[in-house]
């Protein structure tokens, strides 16, 4: 499966558009559309139900965007989170120092009266054997040396613009739960180990992102900042690592349980060179994306590092009291943090079938249930009779009051059910002559309406009072078949 495929589904139906298209797009930024939005909605609900609310020893904050400056120098984020970039002097575009020989170059070779060639990333040229030193994009420029670029946004608190009204748009939501360390602990009465989580947007400038919404400059996390006391001892091994493994697998499990397929997951340990400044073990869990093997999430163990920090830079005591060894310790923090919008590129990519039925191809994205933008379409099987299409009508405003439900009638049924099916809608319900009856020949409808379940193309007739507890069932995670095996079949 390859990404213009995901990306230009998204746009036909709905999901992301790129950011203020009709004046060319703004780089790397995009919009979540009508069902992109249900479906990012929904990976968040399940991820706070699952990690917070579900829970005993999790708590949730939502802190502000723009924090105290002093926080990103505690951090490390303004003296370390940097790239190195060179510029070229002719067009002015700028590159990662160390991407800059994985692109394509271009080269007006002399040995060939100065003419143009696009040479593959890291190879020489095949006719004079020269190697790239000029800028790989317009071949003319020479490149700066490499300059450390702060991939923070800068913006200004408050009405002067000047150096002291700096601050940033957050890179990270963790350092929110760090600072809040003390306020979560003490309003809260926690005893460790315990975790504060937060959803939330970040930002940061990216010289080279891309790929559609895999890196982008402004992005949603989720992130969980779980305390541990590095004193315990957790089944024999420190409460840090035991906590780190748990963390890990309950991940893992995670994306597993919402659909994501088990050869489409792997895990990376972090290679110590790689480890960042304040990391005692760092694993990713990667995908399988179209871009191929990429980090999903991560998983750090950041030992007791940013408490440390941030209780040196703002004075304020940040520890915990230890009632059995009457001592006061800095906890030691396990942070799984986890992308959305990148989740939603993987249950997208991961759901995504092309399927033969009955000679014709259907594109079917085969969400899982809880995921899926929409949870029912209601159908009209025949939208020139007023008594069908008001009882549709009627069953999409019963339905409408606990889940996402549409209706349509704008096309024949087959039509509607591939469109359904296309944007990964788990139920349709169609209501017809049977279901009404026919009273200028004297028959009576059932009172049924028929559900189609999108992967199996099931059918079955339920009564309709009876189908706000049917769904209820199934997109409570009931099975299919067990539903379907109470119901008749329907004809046809
Ligand atoms: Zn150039
Ligand atoms: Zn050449």
């Amino acid at each position: 499966m390859n990404m213009d495929v995901l990306v230009s589904l998204s746009k036909r139906r709905g999901f992301v558009f790129q950011s203020s298209e009709i004046y060319g797009g703004t780089g790397s930024c995009w919009d979540y559309g009508p069902l992109g939005v249900e479906l990012k909605n929904n990976i968040k609900r399940v991820w706070w139900r699952d990690f917070v609310q579900a829970r005993a020893d999790m708590v949730g904050i939502d802190a502000s965007i723009l924090m105290h400056p002093t926080v990103w120098k505690a951090s490390g984020h303004l003296d370390h989170f940097t790239d190195p970039m060179v510029d070229c002097r002719e067009c002015r575009r700028r590159f990662r120092a160390d991407h800059v020989d994985a692109v394509a170059w271009t080269h007006y070779c002399p040995a060939t009266k100065g003419n143009k060639f696009t040479i593959p990333a890291g190879e020489p040229c095949g006719h004079c054997g020269q190697r790239r030193t000029l800028c790989p994009e317009c071949g003319k420029g020479e490149l700066t040396a490499p300059r450390q670029f702060n991939l923070m946004f800068k913006t200004f608190m408050g009405p002067v613009e000047e150096d002291a009204a700096m601050t940033y748009l957050r890179p990270e939501t963790a350092q929110a739960m760090f600072v809040n360390f003390d306020n979560v602990l003490q309003s809260m009465r926690l005893k460790l180990p315990f975790g504060i989580a937060q959803a939330g947007r970040s930002f940061r400038n990216e010289i080279t992102p891309g790929n559609f919404i895999f890196r982008t400059r402004e992005f949603e996390q989720m992130e969980i900042e779980f305390f541990v006391n590095p004193n315990d001892r957790v089944e024999g091994r420190p409460a840090d690592e035991y906590w780190h493994d748990r963390w890990i697998e309950d991940c893992m499990a995670w994306f597993k349980r919402y659909g994501l397929r088990e050869e489409n997951l792997r895990l990376r340990e972090h290679e110590r060179d790689e480890l960042a400044h304040y990391a005692k073990r760092t694993v990713d869990i990667e995908y399988n994306f179209p871009i191929g093997w990429s980090e999903l999430m991560g998983i750090a163990n950041r030992t007791d590092f940013d408490l440390k920090q941030h209780a040196k830079w703002s004075g304020k005591s940040l520890t915990y009291f230890d009632e059995e060894r009457k001592e006061h310790v800095v906890p030691f923090v396990v942070e799984p943090a986890a992308g959305v919008d990148r989740a939603l590129l993987a249950f997208m990519a991961d759901a995504y079938r092309e399927e033969e039925v009955r000679g014709e191809k259907r594109v079917v994205l085969r969400l899982h249930p809880e995921l899926a933008p929409l949870k029912v379409a209601v159908l009209p099987l025949l939208k020139k009779r007023d008594d069908i299409v008001r009882a549709a009508h009627e069953i999409r405003a019963t339905l409408a009051r606990q889940w996402r439900v549409v209706y349509d009638d704008t096309a024949a049924i087959g039509r509607l059910y591939r469109r359904q099916d296309e944007v990964g809608t788990p139920y349709c319900v169609t209501v017809d002559v049977q279901t009404i009856g026919d009273a200028e020949r004297g028959e009576r409808g059932d009172g049924r309406a028929t559900i189609r379940e999108r992967d199996s193309m099931e059918q079955i007739r339920v009564p309709i009072p009876e189908l706000p507890a049917v769904f209820r069932e199934l997109l409570d995670g009931g099975a299919w078949q067990q539903v379907a095996g109470r119901y008749p079949p329907a004809r046809g």
